[in-house]
């Protein structure tokens, strides 16, 4: 999962990361108290490249506020309207560095990638941010050279974001601009005389979605919803995972007359609770009949799906008849649950179909 950016700087400050003070407008009219101007209106969209799409805009006073309020609110970015703006004291900015940590899945590492150019240009730049494999102790000794930062500046930055990076379960956290400014106030106030050099003025998170059950605080999309599509008029409810498996069930069900009530890839890893989410959606449809489960069970495992049954079983007082095909790890220890349970494991999805067809 991805976050927006004034979830992401909520983060970094509250894990010691300087950012810049900032308010947050949720509509166009909202002008939230105790600004001091001047301040950068940012919209919040889930995508990057928003300099360019006039989605960042200084602003000297309320009234040119409310203007960039009412402009950002209404502009599409890459097919995104904002969620809100985000208001944030304007720096003043010496030089612009990129500074990104990142999870290499393939070496198992944790990287720092970096560049002396960074801002909205970055793509541009003439060479491409240097990687380096990092343990996040020892900082890479050219690191420091490379981006002209001392290392009293730059150790005790990279220090927290590695903290921050391994306690929030990040696959990415990049810093885009990490603005080198003269002089700045930043949050968290800072109690050493000197002022921090560094700001992280733009920031880009993505959390490990596999590490939702440790992380609960984080703005979770809801499980299911978001993947089902509904199909007025159908009778059958189908849940299948992988987008093929869906659609290769939904056809056979049309093939034999049937109509499909929705369109649901539950996807890989599914656990008990979401299968039990899945079905409970499914159920309260209108006019669906009877449901067809169709799972070829590799990241995620029979047994849990049938878990996932027997407690939608017990928790769903109007559930209707589910018709179950279930294929893959631990197909035999799903096959016994079931089987104490009542439930029959069909042989085929045209054996599910036909039955459903039926109810
Ligand atoms: P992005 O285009 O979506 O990556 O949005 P950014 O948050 O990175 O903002 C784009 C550019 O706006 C940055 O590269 C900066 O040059 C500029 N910018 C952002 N915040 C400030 C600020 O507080 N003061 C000034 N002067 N410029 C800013
Ligand atoms: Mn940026």
């Amino acid at each position: 999962m991805n976050l927006l950016e004034f979830q992401a700087k909520k983060l970094l400050m509250r894990s010691g990361v300087p950012v810049p003070r900032s308010w947050v407008a949720k509509n166009a009219t909202h002008v939230p108290p105790g600004i001091g101007y001047p301040v950068v209106a940012k919209s919040q969209v889930p995508v990057g490249g928003r300099g360019k799409a006039g989605g960042v805009v200084v602003v000297k006073n309320e009234t040119e506020l409310r203007a960039a309020l009412k402009k950002l609110f209404a502009l599409e970015i890459k097919g995104h309207l904002p969620v809100a703006v985000l208001l944030e004291q304007a720096i003043d900015i010496d030089r612009e560095l990129y500074l990104a940590i990142r999870l290499n899945r393939d070496t198992k590492y944790i990287e720092i990638m970096a560049s002396p150019h960074g801002g909205m240009d970055i793509e541009e730049a003439p060479e491409k941010p240097s990687v380096y494999r990092w343990d996040g102790q020892t900082t890479p000794d050219d690191l420091f050279s490379f981006l002209n930062l001392p290392p009293e500046e730059l150790a005790p930055l990279l220090d927290t974001l590695h903290h921050a990076f391994t306690t929030h379960d990040l696959t990415l956290l990049e810093i885009n601009p990490l603005v080198v400014t003269p002089c700045y106030e930043v949050q968290p106030l800072s109690s050493e005389p000197s002022l921090p050099q560094l700001v992280c003025a733009d920031a880009k998170i993505s959390v490990d979605d596999n590490a939702r059950f440790r992380q609960p605080n984080f703005p979770w999309p809801e499980t299911t919803s978001a993947n089902m599509r509904v199909l007025s008029g159908g009778t059958i409810g189908c849940i299948a995972n992988g987008a093929g498996m869906a659609m290769s069930t939904m056809d056979t069900i049309v093939s034999a007359g049937g109509r499909p009530a929705n369109f649901l890839d539950i996807g890989g890893g599914t656990g008990e609770k979401e299968f039990v989410a899945a079905l409970k959606q499914i159920s309260e449809l209108p006019g669906v009949t009877s449901i067809i489960v169709n799972i070829f069970a590799g990241i995620s495992r029979c047994d849990e799906i049938a878990r996932g049954l027997i407690a939608a079983k017990q928790q769903l007082p109007n559930l209707q008849p589910v018709f179950v095909r279930l294929e893959g790890t631990n197909r035999e220890q799903a096959g016994k649950l079931l089987a104490e349970a009542g439930i029959p494991i069909e042989p085929s999805l045209r054996a599910c179909v036909e039955k459903a067809m039926r109810e």
